[in-house]
């Protein structure tokens, strides 16, 4: 297998039609009366139903709806890092059925590591010589990070771990910063989508997604995924949205055994 769990959603962009999606164009701003985007090259594009997956503060700034300021600002995150870091020789043994593995212990910054080059061998350039791991270190106002020192503090992590010993050689290293990386959930969260979702319905405009709808337990890929498919259900023939408003049933094994 190649192409990473980015694979799935390229095969799903041919299903879509590639012909109906355009990337790498950033929406400037919303006029949600007009019902009409900007976009930063110029172009402007007229909906009748908007459904956006950016984050629902950045949605509500760039609508101008200065009376959702208030309620987005309540909503909370955290940022995340990125390290991926590629390993000469074997891993060890007790590594070789390990998808990931999370590290609430102190002595590693970080609270997740992938054993990345388990996924696909195509994930190293030689995987007889070469192995790698993908490690994520949580950032926000609470948890500052040394971007600088982050590498560094990463192989000093995987050593204390004992995930990496002396035998393996960092061959490269790589770092992604995800700004808006986990939607914290917190007491008033839900007080604050419910004052937002339904101005923004008055225009037409649906947010939903990891940072759309920000909901922590319905914003893995599976369920961003269900999100817009029953959305598009609710828009197009009324059926009840339940991943977005019902989290503990979309949840609940029973429920997706039902599926
Ligand atoms: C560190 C990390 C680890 C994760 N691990 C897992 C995992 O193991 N399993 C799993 O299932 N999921 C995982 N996820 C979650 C997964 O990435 C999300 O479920 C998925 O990306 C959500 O898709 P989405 O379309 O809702 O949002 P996104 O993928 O965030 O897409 C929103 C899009 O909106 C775009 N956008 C923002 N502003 C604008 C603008 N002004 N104009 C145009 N476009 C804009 C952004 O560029 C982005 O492409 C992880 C996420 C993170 C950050």
């Amino acid at each position: 297998m190649s192409g990473g769990t980015g694979a799935i959603w390229e095969s799903v962009a041919d299903l879509v039609g590639r012909e109906n999606i355009s990337l790498r164009k950033e929406a400037a701003g919303i006029d949600p009366a007009a019902k009409r985007i900007t976009f930063t090259d110029g172009e402007t594009v007229n909906y009748d139903v908007l459904i956006s997956t950016m984050p629902i503060d950045r949605l509500t700034d760039l609508a101008g709806l200065s009376a959702l300021a208030e309620p987005a600002s309540r909503l909370h995150y955290s940022s995340s890092n990125i390290i991926g870091i590629g390993l000469s020789g074997k891993p060890p043994e007790s590594l070789n059925k390990k998808c990931w593995m999370y590290f609430p212990e102190a002595n590693c910054p970080f609270y997740r590591v992938t054993v990345f080059s388990n996924y696909s061998p195509k994930n190293v350039p030689d995987i007889e010589t070469q192995w790698s791991l993908m490690a994520e270190v949580s950032e926000s106002p609470h948890k500052p990070v040394e971007l600088s020192k982050i590498i560094d503090q990463t192989i000093d992590g995987m050593a204390a771990t004992h995930l990496i010993g002396k035998q393996h050689d960092v061959l490269s290293a790589w770092t992604y910063r995800a700004h808006y990386g986990y939607p914290t959930p917190g007491l008033g969260r839900d007080a604050a989508l419910n004052a937002i979702h339904p101005e923004l319905e008055k225009y037409g405009i649906h947010s939903r997604g990891r940072f759309g709808g920000w909901k922590y337990e319905v914003s893995n890929q599976d369920h961003s995924l269900m999100q817009g498919v029953e959305l598009i259900d609710n828009l197009a023939l009324g059926v009840p949205e339940i991943t977005y408003w019902f989290p503990g049933t979309a949840n609940n094994l029973a429920y997706a055994k039902l599926r």
